[in-house]
């Protein structure tokens, strides 16, 4: 069993929540090319090893957040709300 920690409602089981894929940094879309905004959009490096992702608590509290997980064993270091530090402690797959 895989456990995510929410930074709103602790540890769960993974099938609480949905997965939105690797965090990117989005292109300005004032000077953004079609081809950056491709990229943005449908591309991804699908990295085996730490990845920042961001996840939605479907099944708790509704609530968008980042993490930080190894895609090779499911390790999650950490987890932490939008737009501040990492707070969350790590939970080994
Ligand atoms: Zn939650």
């Amino acid at each position: 069993m895989i456990v995510l920690p929410c930074p709103w409602c602790g540890p769960r089981n993974v099938t609480e929540f949905h997965s939105l894929g690797e965090v990117v940094d989005r292109p300005d879309p004032r000077t953004a090319t079609r081809s950056e905004w491709r990229t943005y959009l449908y591309l991804r490096n699908n990295p085996a090893g730490r990845v920042h992702e961001r996840w939605f608590h479907r099944a708790g509290c509704r609530r968008f957040f980042d993490a930080e997980r190894d895609t090779r064993d499911n390790t999650v270091f950490s987890t932490w709300r939008l737009g501040r530090e990492e707070t969350g402690t790590g939970v080994e797959a």
